[in-house]
């Protein structure tokens, strides 16, 4: 295992380009700096990490015309040939995982043990999608009486993929990789917040033989690139990673181009133990689940419903571990929460803290700030809640766990049903007949019984009610990306009616 001084020297080794020639869009296969620039600061310690080109709607609409430019050929590209590319992307991803993970962990706060892996999933989706694009366009044939009709699938056109600060490189993948696989063009505005990695993805795939403006990188803010980009005519689709209430906006922004829209927006997951639970394997799974990833993960299990009759216990020893939490600096191997993206998530979160006691919650473990540099706060466990406190009903998207106790199982699906979002939900019981039950009734997307966040490509990925609009993974991906049509072929002479005879 490598040590925090080691991170830190290979981590100079890759920013010191980004620090001397700041980070720029890529259109049309050329590197475009622009007037104006925005900076990207470490939540480490608030350093500056290197200024970017802040794009507008001028670069959106130079990206969203190479795209356009490039749609006919890389749509008509053989599948298997779109599968090669993809592989050769993902090869070299594997290849310079060590870089994107260094620089994401650096850029987002989010510690290196995670970003690792994070880094190599983003070669996964590619691979998985790389398989499936000789397929993509496969359809049906379904004869009717007169009729044989023909299905096919054809790729919607120039799509923009918008992302979020939390695991920004995977994330990317996940959206980029199938609406390429498709034979989509894509224009990519990333975070703001944490804009490195999408940098090095686009190079990546320029380097592998990608063609220009099939991929198109424009940063930015979400108020004028992003956008530019949700308002642009020759765009035909958003897939869209972020906050609900952005989701809202974005769905106005695109109404006058009649935008098709993917959502994966924000969570207030919870996760259920029942008494009859494996309560040592559910406790490793509650706190895994929300204090990875620093908490900014839209599918923690930021709310615990426990039952009565385990509760003093359960919380007594959860308030122990949380307190055992090693809050450090990012690169360090042995960090397990760093510091969180900026001050203004900072001041947020902190804000929270004083929300949880005016509301009248007890603060078991946490409720602290670190004095700077660096935007650190305690991992944080909440008592003594109710379902109705905000704290409990809003996304804090930090470490942070509000328990709240249910009485019998009613009340627990009650509870975990009680809340604006539906992304996802965990539960641990070893009743099967119950877990069948509770996981049929609770409204989320995603559940995973007896288990953590543990993904496999096939299945559908996303949310109900505010967290969501849409599925990813498997087929879903590329019904999103792609058109249906469908031919009817007469079979024979048919009666057609006849007017004007
Ligand atoms: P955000 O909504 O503030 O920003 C996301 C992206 O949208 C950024 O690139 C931003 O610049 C852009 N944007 C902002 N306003 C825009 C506008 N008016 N038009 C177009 N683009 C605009 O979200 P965030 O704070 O970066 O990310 C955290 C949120 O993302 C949390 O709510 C989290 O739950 C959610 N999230 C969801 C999933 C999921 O799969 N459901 C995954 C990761 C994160």
């Amino acid at each position: 295992m490598t040590t925090l001084d080691e991170n830190i020297t290979r981590l100079k080794g890759h920013i010191a380009r980004f620090a001397r020639d700041g980070i720029v869009h890529m259109i049309g296969g050329a590197d475009v700096a622009g007037p104006d620039t925005f900076e990207t600061r470490a939540p480490a310690d608030g350093s500056l990490i290197a200024s970017v080109a802040r794009g507008g709607p001028a670069e959106i609409d130079a990206a969203a015309r190479a795209a356009t430019s490039a749609f006919p050929a890389w749509a008509a590209l053989p599948g298997a040939e779109r599968k090669a590319l993809l592989h050769r992307i993902a090869d070299a991803i594997v290849a310079r995982a060590d870089e994107i993970a260094l620089c994401e962990s650096w850029d987002s706060g989010q510690p290196l043990r995670f970003m690792a892996k994070a880094a190599l999933r983003g070669a996964e989706n590619f691979r998985f999608f790389a398989d499936r694009a000789p397929a993509a366009r496969d359809g049906q044939s379904l004869p009717s009486p007169g009729h044989m009709n023909i299905t096919g699938r054809s790729p919607i056109g120039p799509v923009g993929v918008i992302t979020p600060w939390n695991t920004p490189f995977m994330l990317s993948t996940w959206k980029i990789a199938p609406a390429l696989a498709a034979g989509c063009t894509v224009v990519h505005k990333p975070a703001e917040l944490s804009p490195l990695t999408a940098r090095i993805l686009a190079e990546i795939c320029r380097d592998a033989g990608l063609p220009d403006g099939v991929l198109n990188l424009v940063n930015g803010m979400g108020e004028d690139a992003g956008r530019a980009l949700t308002e642009h005519p020759a765009i035909r689709a958003i897939a869209f990673v972020g906050e609900s209430r952005t989701g809202t906006q974005i769905m106005k922004q695109g109404a006058d181009t009649l935008k098709r829209v993917h959502f994966e927006l924000g969570g207030k997951n919870p996760v259920i133990v029942f008494d009859d639970a494996d309560l040592d394997r559910a406790l490793d799974a509650v706190i895994f689940m929300i204090y990875s990833l620093n908490g900014e993960r839209c599918t923690s299990s930021s709310r615990l419903l426990v039952h009565d009759s385990i509760r003093p216990d359960f919380e007594r020893k959860l308030a122990e571990r949380v307190a055992r939490i090693r809050v450090g600096h990012p690169l360090d191997p042995a960090t397990e929460v760093g510091p969180l993206i900026a001050g203004v998530h900072h001041e947020k979160v902190r804000g929270y803290f004083d929300v949880a006691r005016a509301e009248g919650a007890h603060v078991a473990a946490g409720g602290t700030c670190a004095e700077g540099p660096g935007w650190y706060v305690a991992p944080t466990l909440f008592t003594g809640a109710t379902n109705a406190m905000r704290i409990a009903q809003e996304e804090i998207f930090g470490p942070v766990l509000t328990s709240i106790p249910f009485a019998d199982e009613a009340e627990a699906v009650a509870l975990a049903n009680d809340v604006d979002y539906g992304l996802a939900g965990y539960l641990w019981t070893n009743d099967l007949s119950r877990a069948m039950r509770v996981s049929d009734a609770m409204q989320a997307g995603m559940i995973w019984v007896n288990s953590e966040n543990v993904r496999h490509l096939p299945t559908p990925f996303g949310g109900v009610k505010a967290s969501g609009i849409g599925r990813d993974g498997g087929d879903w991906s590329f019904e999103f990306f792609m058109e249906q049509k469908n031919v009817a072929f007469a079979t024979g002479a048919h009666a057609i009616p006849r007017l004007g005879v």
